[in-house]
């Protein structure tokens, strides 16, 4: 389109008759430059009304255009591309819906009426059961300011000590062994063109090539400088048919091999010795524990022959810049805290931490996983990093909040915890959903839908009728992405802007707005008086302030400046702006005594080892064109179409003693349920392990099979592996999958 300048003062003599010209277009407005909605890359886009839109024509309004960012340089995957899609998507909820006795079907209401309903509920069962009694549970894709108030929103509006978030599902595990490692946790302490330049890379449970596409350009450019990229993986994905070495162990071995890998490392005389000494503790007791993971038998555990771990090893000694990272395979197990801190063992004890160019990161999945976890959504944390039972830190936020400090609540249950004791005599009897579709995404699927549906009040504030949704009490439409301002912060650290690039539709509010209504009808107007994102940006900002997560020099206007602004950033001081920090650890870790802690962790099985019943390992993940629950992209056309359902990745050996056909329905089986996926027989997965991916509801959730077995320290369930079986499905056997009873 053309788009006409404004005339010149000598572009026309105003004696002169106007030639005759066109009819004036309406000048295109600028594109909005903003962030994908996806995941925790973060890659930056422009957001513009698409020609269609901007000359009356039918099609999609808005297009998604490249925009040089310094994460992803223009880069974005299938899902970025097709995001727009959502924006005038037909499904979009624009009134809010209610059903007043359980076995009324939902129908729209007003806002007032479906605020007061909520507040009158939750006023009735508090006064009635005790405060406790009301639960919250957020998102990793929340705003921080999102976050921030909604963590807020329970402690002071609700004042229960019940909310936690899906990112417990998430990143939780690395969070804790960075925590107990270094003292402090930030996905990459590094920015991410580190990865570019490292000489060796090992890369533990993660398949970048389909997950976070426009990070690869990353990967290949260091393969392209010689770089050795080592995976670890039970399956041959696209990322590990890229590495130099491919690890193809046995699920939930990730803690064994590492060990074996720090064996092999001190037994070759690997160790940087002078680095163990100045800048960590610990060592002595986690040597005397790896010495008992000798290469003959960690092969035995893990299926990885001793030559490949040799390799590895020696790969990683070499190199003069060495990452170690490590993603969802290795973390999402019952011993994922260890089994990081395993991997930072081997980071320390060849001395590639703490120092640039080095170092260990995890990379973070949901697109404010970063973010989420630091302001407050934690059932045991306070913003910036705070830990809700240090009295100096509840005294601290209780003043920003204009609290008591007795008023605050104490530490609460974690997600799980939480989710399945849902309208129990121990549990929440009310719960407040807010950018989470927990029915597919947490484990035993099934008992989760079955404690939804046991509350008194569910409300769910989404953009679309999710599974979750669907067993609400109250939904309330809420705005999207490019409809609101906010900030994200990937998993670099790094705090980026999310603009608005258009109004959201006609009677959804926005989830800030939504806190403040609620807030007033529960008599807290005046701790949530205005919902503007800025407002709650820079009372973020303060309530950070001296944390370890400190954002209180954060600007809007600062991070369009230096297009992202990596925390810590602690506000002037004197006068002087304080830099922000795209390297940690440095001079110091962030421990007490600055020294970084080994740890001493030991193999064990997983929470449910295959037998006879069950004879398989079930492992799950994602593909290239969805994300997390699927809610968003399972409505975007193009995405929908070429990956309609999920599907079961099995080798062609196990196929073939089964008598199952590439593109088959089959039935995949453990303790907790069953679903009905379409065989996918590929000789990349290990004959002893299925994969399925888990961005589906109904007969075809994986999580209606996965364990829920628990870190003890992160409360993470084990998602990556249970005992399964496959059986050839007929439509004889069942119309419905089998359910599996409650508390089998
Ligand atoms: Fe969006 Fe992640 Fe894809 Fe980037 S990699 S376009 S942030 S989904």
């Amino acid at each position: 389109m053309q788009v006409l300048a404004p005339p010149g003062p000598l572009a026309i003599s105003p004696l002169e008759p106007r030639p005759l010209e066109p009819e004036p277009l309406e000048a295109k407005p600028r594109p909005t430059a903003t962030h994908c909605p996806y995941c925790s890359m973060q890659c930056g886009m422009n957001l513009a009304r698409s020609e269609s839109a901007a000359q009356g024509e039918a099609g999609p309004g808005w297009e998604v255009q490249p925009r040089q960012f310094p994460t992803n340089k223009g880069g974005l995957c299938r899902k970025g591309w097709t995001s727009a899609e959502l924006l005038d998507h037909p499904e979009r909820l624009t009134s809010p819906l209610l059903r007043r006795a359980k076995d009324e079907p939902l129908r729209e209401s007003s806002w007032d009426e479906a605020l007061d309903f909520i507040a009158a509920k939750i006023q009735a069962i508090q006064r009635e059961h005790g405060r406790d009694k009301v639960a919250v549970f957020g998102g990793g894709g929340l705003t921080n300011e999102k976050a921030y108030w909604l963590g807020k929103f329970a402690r002071v509006a609700l004042q229960t000590p019940n909310i936690d978030y899906n990112g417990r599902f998430c990143m939780s595990s690395a969070a804790s062994a960075n925590m107990l490692a270094f003292g402090l946790d930030r996905g990459l302490p590094f920015p991410m063109s580190d990865i570019a330049r490292a000489d060796a890379i090992l890369l533990v449970g993660s398949n970048v090539a389909e997950t976070m596409p426009p990070v690869m350009q990353y990967f290949e450019a260091q393969r392209g400088e010689g770089g050795q990229l080592i995976v670890v993986d039970p399956r041959r994905t696209p990322t590990a048919a890229s590495a130099t070495l491919h690890l193809q162990g046995t699920p939930g071995s990730d803690l064994a091999l590492a060990n074996g890998l720090l064996h092999i490392a001190i037994s070759k005389g690997y160790l940087n010795h002078n680095f163990i000494r100045s800048r960590t503790t610990g060592w002595d007791e986690a040597r005397r524990v790896a010495a008992s993971y000798w290469p003959d038998r960690v092969e035995a555990i893990t299926g990885v022959s001793v030559a490949k771990m040799e390799a590895a090893v020696k790969y990683l000694h070499e190199a003069r810049r060495a990452l170690i990272l490590t993603a969802r395979g290795a973390e999402q197990q019952s011993k994922g805290t260890e089994t990081v801190l395993a991997f930072i063992n081997l980071a320390l004890a060849l001395g590639k931490s703490g120092r640039e160019g080095s170092g260990y990161g995890t990379l973070t999945g949901q697109g404010n996983g970063q973010g989420g976890r630091e302001h407050g959504q934690k059932c045991d944390q306070l913003p910036g990093y705070r830990k809700i039972e240090n009295p100096e830190h509840r005294a601290f936020i209780a003043h920003i909040w204009g609290i008591d400090e007795a008023d605050l609540p104490r530490a609460g249950k974690p997600a799980f915890e939480l989710l399945s004791t849902l309208g129990t005599p121990e549990g929440a009897r009310a719960l407040l959903v807010m950018g989470s579709n927990v029915a597919v995404s947490t484990p035993k699927a099934l008992l989760i839908q079955d404690r939804l549906r046991a509350l008194e009040l569910l409300v769910v504030a989404d953009l679309f009728l999710s599974e979750t949704a669907e067993l609400a009490d109250v939904v309330l439409p809420t705005t999207q992405w490019a409809e609101e301002d906010g900030t994200m912060t990937n998993f670099e650290g790094r705090v980026l802007r999310r603009r608005k690039a258009k109004d959201a539709p006609e009677g959804v509010k926005s989830d800030l707005q939504v806190l403040a209504l609620l807030a007033a009808r529960l008599g807290k107007r005046f701790h949530f008086s205005d919902p503007t994102p800025r407002a709650v940006w820079n009372e973020l900002r303060r309530a950070t302030e001296g944390g370890a997560a400190d954002y209180s020099g954060i600007s809007y206007e600062r991070i369009d400046r230096d297009e992202g602004v990596f925390w810590p950033c602690p506000a002037r001081v004197e006068g002087h702006e304080q830099p922000d920090t795209p390297r940690l650890f440095l001079d110091r870790f962030a421990t007490d005594d600055g020294r970084a802690r080994f740890h001493a962790v030991a193999h064990r099985p997983a929470g449910e080892e295959p037998d006879q019943e069950f004879p398989l390992f079930l492992t799950t993940g994602r593909v290239m064109g969805h994300y997390q629950s699927g809610t968003q992209t399972r409505r975007v056309q193009s995405l929908s179409r070429e990956r309609p359902r999920a599907f079961v990745e099995l080798n062609p050996a196990l196929a073939q003693a089964h008598g199952i056909a590439d593109g088959e329905m089959v039935r995949v089986q453990s303790r907790r349920g069953a679903g009905e996926f379409e065989a996918r027989v590929t000789a990349t997965i290990r004959r002893d392990t299925l994969f399925i991916p888990f961005h589906w509801g109904g007969a075809q959730c994986a999580n209606v099979l996965t364990n829920p077995e628990l870190d003890p320290i992160s409360k993470m369930p084990e998602f990556k592996l249970c005992a399964a079986k496959i059986e050839k499905f007929t439509t004889d056997d069942h119309e419905e999958p089998p359910r599996i009873a409650e508390g089998s």
